[in-house]
């Protein structure tokens, strides 16, 4: 699948880049926001395609010379600047700035693409304000988010917003069945893992990620290892840390299920129904609001690890909070009991 077909899920947000390109009306700057492997990069490269493709104009043909100079990066009238060791510093807008100030070299449009915008030092953010406050001609500005709550408000409102959509459960499992061949049972774990973002169901689909899914899951569903106990995934993650979010993430799909069976959803709303068996006895070990609190520190623990927390620090502190999840849970069964009978 080639430029926008290749968007499965964002036809809206499609038709409405399409059209601005159609009617002249493309906008100075985008500001495109989702999660983790949400597509943005890949809506961004799509909509520099459109600009440049010679072969369908307005709608990226993904053969062509300039399709293809923009998938691998390299078209001459097209810069990204990425996150440098965490950060945008200003050079890298200055370089920017400088390619915007030349002519193009081929077609008439000249394209920046940010990647992890909140990331912009703030000299580098208010180098970027500047260009973006004295549009120059046929060029498009794109900022790409996860949390654009980081941005400057004078960033952002020069902007229009794009915001990625979820992608239904059903349409990822389906696509996964048929592209990357998973039986339906697996396909159905990885699109609820991918909680709507194809790029994620896509990093998970590769042979090592389904791999680790399937150990990390068969840890907690061991019912010798007392499930959570597997949670002491902590030393082997530290030695990994592109699998740690990952693998927090797989932990929070796992007690989210089992918050639900505890709740009495049936089978069909979870996420693991392939494990069925061993999370609904383990949703009996624990008390709802237990369960609910270990996911907020799963939450809370991935939220400090992107934002550059230490993150040996930071898992010990989750995997003790957690290890502690089951004597809170009899805490406050305890409670319970205590204030009903009291009553
Ligand atoms: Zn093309």
């Amino acid at each position: 699948m080639q430029g926008f077909d290749s968007l499965m899920g964002q036809e809206t947000l499609v038709q409405r880049l399409q059209q601005a390109i159609i009617s002249g009306r493309v906008a100075h700057a985008y500001l495109i926001t989702g999660a983790l492997g949400s597509g943005k990069k890949s809506l961004a490269t799509a909509f520099a395609q459109a600009l440049f493709c010679t072969e369908q104009p307005g709608n990226a043909c993904g053969t062509c010379l300039d399709c293809r100079r923009v998938e691998a990066g390299n078209h001459p009238d097209m810069t990204i600047i990425e996150p440098d060791a965490g950060k945008i510093k200003i050079d890298q807008v200055r370089r920017l700035k400088e390619r915007f100030a030349l002519q193009a070299y081929e077609g008439s449009w000249k394209v920046g693409i940010v990647v992890g915008a909140e990331t912009m030092t703030v000299e580098a953010a208010n180098s970027l304000l500047k260009l973006l406050e004295e549009p120059s001609g046929q060029a498009v500005i794109m900022l790409l988010s996860t949390s654009p709550s980081m941005l400057l408000p004078t960033i952002v409102s020069r902007c229009q917003r794009i915001t990625m959509k979820r992608i239904p459960r059903q349409l990822i499992a389906s696509f996964l069945e048929r592209e990357y061949g998973l039986f339906p049972q697996t396909a159905a774990v990885v699109a609820g893992l991918a909680d709507g973002r194809l790029g994620q169901a896509k990093e998970f689909a590769k042979g090592e990620s389904l791999a680790r899914i399937d150990q990390i899951l068969s840890g907690l569903a061991n019912r010798e290892g007392r499930g959570l106990e597997a949670l002491r995934l902590a030393a082997k993650l530290d030695a990994e840390p592109e699998a740690v979010e990952f693998t927090l993430q797989i932990l929070a799909t796992w007690l989210r299920d089992m918050l639900l069976l505890a709740s009495g959803c049936s089978r069909d709303m979870i996420v693991h129904q392939d494990r069925y068996d061993e999370l609904r006895e383990q949703s009996r070990l624990y008390s709802p609001s237990a369960i609910m609190q270990a996911i907020w520190q799963i939450e809370d623990a991935a939220r400090a690890l992107r934002a550059n927390a230490n993150r040996r620090l930071t898992l010990d502190a989750l995997f003790y909070q957690l290890a502690d999840l089951n004597s809170s849970s009899r805490a406050s069964e305890v409670y319970k009991y205590g204030k009903s009978s009291g009553s």
